[in-house]
């Protein structure tokens, strides 16, 4: 096994080469490390779909030097959000975003995935990163950690970061195996090209339209070409976890009929929907065993309803290179204070985005109508200075108080 005599990290192999593995890659670099990342795929390719990104994330793509590049692809959300009601698309609540940049430094944007993806890997060399190859396992011992390879082969690290998303094998490596849970919704996702949706749909604002027992977000991506359109209803007897499955638009149109006809019309723009089940795991209290620890949705998938998963994922890979580099401390207990640093905070995320199913999709009556007022007098910028305001660097410099995490 590979040894690096003081216990110090010298070289990570990463299994996973999606936004959580690459964002990984790039900060253990930055960080002076070697780096090696296996990814699964033949090719690296992100299925069109858009991200928010919001300013915890974009202060960490300026610190890799990303943030010019995503200024040119991604839209910035500058006229902000707007939550409108299903029937009528009457404003229940707006918020114009150029506060984000006064209370955080940064802005919000909204990016095509493939467009981050490829911003991820302009910061990783090609040769640290291997595609066509599956992870499968890792044998370990005081020395060093080797992971196995799909192709039968052993690469030998000081350290192994699973980023191999919500399915990963190596997580029951770590955990109880358990497979994630179904939450009876589904996702469907679309992109409509900005000269077939309303106008209401090309601005620059990421507007959410509730509805009892479904919601529909959009926002323009790719330099404002597309709309990003992603919607959640019940997903009935349909199961299929993943993002290569498809539905068909007229299924999706079905689920939204009699909305406002705005939100119709940009349905109806759609040329093509993927569709599928989301899964959803409970926080877990560790994520480490010896050299081996989880990294993204791997370690805590969420719902995308607070739009953070890929940002948790790019926080984690910033944490972890903080906690790698200090050469003083020996692997395990740098892993555990990545993990102690990570675990509470990506917990909160989990939990905070599991409780907005219950908000956004309540039916008809006076619980909604309770909700639309108090949206009201809501700003959620402010009170959600706790995940806007985060610097995940600063965070694992901090002194942290490891294993008080475990709930
Ligand atoms: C509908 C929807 C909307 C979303 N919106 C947002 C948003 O607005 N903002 C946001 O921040 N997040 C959002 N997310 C969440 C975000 O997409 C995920 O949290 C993020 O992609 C997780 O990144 P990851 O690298 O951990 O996992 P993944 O992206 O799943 O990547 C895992 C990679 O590992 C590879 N792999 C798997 N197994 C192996 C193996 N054994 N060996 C080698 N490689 C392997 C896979 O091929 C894949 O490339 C959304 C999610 C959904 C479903």
């Amino acid at each position: 096994m590979a040894s690096h005599g003081s216990g110090s990290v010298r070289r990570v192999a990463i299994a996973g080469g999606g936004i959580g593995g690459l964002a990984a890659a790039a900060f253990l670099r930055r960080a002076g490390l070697e780096v090696s990342v296996y990814e699964q795929a033949p090719e690296l390719r992100e299925i069109g779909a858009g991200l928010v990104v919001a300013p915890n994330t974009v202060r960490l793509l300026r610190r890799l030097g990303l943030h010019e590049g995503l200024a040119d692809t991604a839209v910035r959300l500058e006229v902000g959000w707007e939550f409108r009601r299903w029937e009528n698309g009457e404003v229940l609540f707006g918020q114009r975003l150029d506060d984000s940049t006064r209370l955080y430094g940064e802005d919000t944007w909204v990016v095509h995935r493939a467009d981050l993806l490829a911003l991820l890997r302009s910061a990783v060399p090609a040769d640290d990163l291997r595609l066509g190859v599956r992870a499968t396992g890792v044998e370990q011992d005081d020395d060093g950690i080797a992971l196995r390879l799909s192709d039968g082969t052993c690469v030998t690290a000081d350290v192994v970061v699973a980023a191999d998303g919500i399915h990963s094998e190596l997580r029951g490596l770590v955990t109880r195996p358990e497979p994630p849970r179904y939450s009876g919704i589904c996702a469907w996702r679309s992109l409509v090209p900005a000269e077939a949706a309303p106008e209401l749909a090309r601005r620059p604002v990421q507007t959410l339209w509730l509805g009892p027992q479904r919601h529909l977000v959009h926002y323009p991506v790719s330099g404002g070409r597309l709309i990003n359109l992603v919607a959640f209803t019940p997903a009935g007897d349909f199961d299929v976890e993943s993002w290569e499955s498809r539905g068909q638009v007229a299924d999706l149109a079905a689920e939204f009929a009699g909305w406002d006809p705005r939100l119709e019309a940009l349905v109806a723009g759609a040329t093509d929907a993927g569709r599928w089940a989301l899964l959803d795991r409970d926080p877990i209290d560790s994520w480490t065993s010896e050299r081996l620890t989880l990294l993204g949705d791997a370690a805590h998938p969420m719902f995308p309803f607070f739009a953070q998963g890929a940002g948790q994922a790019i926080e984690d890979a910033a944490a972890l290179a903080v906690c790698l580099s200090d050469a003083a401390v020996p692997v395990p207990e740098a892993l555990a204070r990545y993990e102690a640093v990570r675990a509470p905070r990506t917990a909160r995320v989990q939990l905070a985005s599991r409780g907005r199913r219950g908000h956004h999709h309540l039916p008809d009556g006076p619980e909604q109508r309770a909700r639309d007022a108090a949206f009201a007098s809501d700003d959620p910028l402010t009170h959600n200075a706790w995940l806007y305001s985060y610097d995940a660097e600063q965070a694992a410099r901090e002194d942290v108080p490891t294993g008080t995490h475990v709930r």
